[in-house]
Protein backbone atom coordinates (compact mmCIF):
# COMPACT_ATOMS: atom_id res chain seq x y z
CA UNK A 1 0.00 0.00 0.00
CA UNK A 2 1.43 3.43 -0.71
CA UNK A 3 2.21 5.34 2.18
CA UNK A 4 2.90 9.24 2.25
CA UNK A 5 6.30 10.31 2.57
CA UNK A 6 5.59 13.47 4.22
CA UNK A 7 3.17 14.90 6.08
CA UNK A 8 1.59 17.64 4.37
CA UNK A 9 0.85 20.69 6.39
CA UNK A 10 -2.64 22.52 6.53
CA UNK A 11 -0.98 25.35 4.80
CA UNK A 12 0.46 23.39 2.04
CA UNK A 13 -2.97 21.61 1.65
CA UNK A 14 -5.05 24.31 1.76
CA UNK A 15 -2.82 26.23 -0.90
CA UNK A 16 -3.06 23.32 -3.29
CA UNK A 17 -7.00 22.99 -2.49
CA UNK A 18 -6.72 26.50 -3.13
CA UNK A 19 -8.37 26.41 -6.68
CA UNK A 20 -10.69 23.26 -5.93
CA UNK A 21 -13.91 25.47 -5.43
CA UNK A 22 -17.39 25.51 -7.34
CA UNK A 23 -17.82 28.47 -9.82
CA UNK A 24 -21.27 30.21 -9.75
CA UNK A 25 -23.28 29.70 -13.07
CA UNK A 26 -22.94 32.24 -15.47
CA UNK A 27 -26.76 32.98 -16.34
CA UNK A 28 -28.18 34.88 -19.34
CA UNK A 29 -32.21 36.58 -19.89
CA UNK A 30 -34.28 34.25 -22.10
CA UNK A 31 -35.60 36.31 -24.80
CA UNK A 32 -39.02 35.25 -24.91
CA UNK A 33 -40.26 35.23 -20.69
CA UNK A 34 -37.16 36.78 -19.57
CA UNK A 35 -36.54 33.75 -17.03
CA UNK A 36 -32.65 33.16 -16.01
CA UNK A 37 -31.37 30.54 -18.71
CA UNK A 38 -28.12 28.94 -18.73
CA UNK A 39 -26.21 29.70 -22.20
CA UNK A 40 -26.74 28.00 -25.35
CA UNK A 41 -29.62 25.95 -23.45
CA UNK A 42 -33.39 25.59 -24.45
CA UNK A 43 -35.48 27.55 -22.06
CA UNK A 44 -37.10 25.04 -18.95
CA UNK A 45 -40.09 27.93 -18.40
CA UNK A 46 -41.43 28.41 -21.95
CA UNK A 47 -39.76 25.72 -24.36
CA UNK A 48 -38.19 28.21 -26.58
CA UNK A 49 -34.38 28.63 -27.59
CA UNK A 50 -33.24 31.11 -30.57
CA UNK A 51 -37.40 32.06 -31.21
CA UNK A 52 -38.54 28.72 -31.59
CA UNK A 53 -40.21 26.24 -29.76
CA UNK A 54 -38.72 22.74 -29.12
CA UNK A 55 -39.95 21.54 -25.88
CA UNK A 56 -43.60 21.98 -25.29
CA UNK A 57 -43.87 22.68 -21.76
CA UNK A 58 -47.65 22.77 -21.19
CA UNK A 59 -48.14 19.07 -22.46
CA UNK A 60 -46.91 17.41 -19.73
CA UNK A 61 -48.90 19.81 -17.44
CA UNK A 62 -52.70 19.00 -15.96
CA UNK A 63 -55.36 21.50 -17.17
CA UNK A 64 -55.05 23.50 -14.52
CA UNK A 65 -51.83 23.85 -14.28
CA UNK A 66 -51.45 24.43 -17.82
CA UNK A 67 -54.35 27.91 -17.07
CA UNK A 68 -51.69 29.27 -14.59
CA UNK A 69 -48.87 28.56 -16.71
CA UNK A 70 -50.43 30.36 -19.98
CA UNK A 71 -51.73 33.12 -18.13
CA UNK A 72 -48.36 34.28 -16.56
CA UNK A 73 -46.54 33.57 -20.20
CA UNK A 74 -49.53 36.14 -21.69
CA UNK A 75 -48.21 38.48 -18.63
CA UNK A 76 -44.92 37.95 -19.45
CA UNK A 77 -45.52 38.53 -22.95
CA UNK A 78 -46.95 41.94 -22.91
CA UNK A 79 -44.50 43.59 -20.56
CA UNK A 80 -41.85 42.79 -22.74
CA UNK A 81 -44.20 44.06 -25.70
CA UNK A 82 -44.15 47.12 -23.46
CA UNK A 83 -40.80 47.74 -22.73
CA UNK A 84 -39.79 47.34 -26.46
CA UNK A 85 -42.53 50.35 -26.75
CA UNK A 86 -41.16 52.63 -24.40
CA UNK A 87 -37.37 51.90 -25.83
CA UNK A 88 -38.53 53.52 -29.02
CA UNK A 89 -39.58 56.62 -27.90
ZN1 LIG B 1 -38.13 31.39 -21.65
Amino acid sequence: MAVPRHKHTRSSVGQRRMHIFITPASLTVCSKCKAPVRPHTVCAHCGFYKGKEFVNVLGALTKKDRKLKEKEMQKAEKESKNEKVEVRK
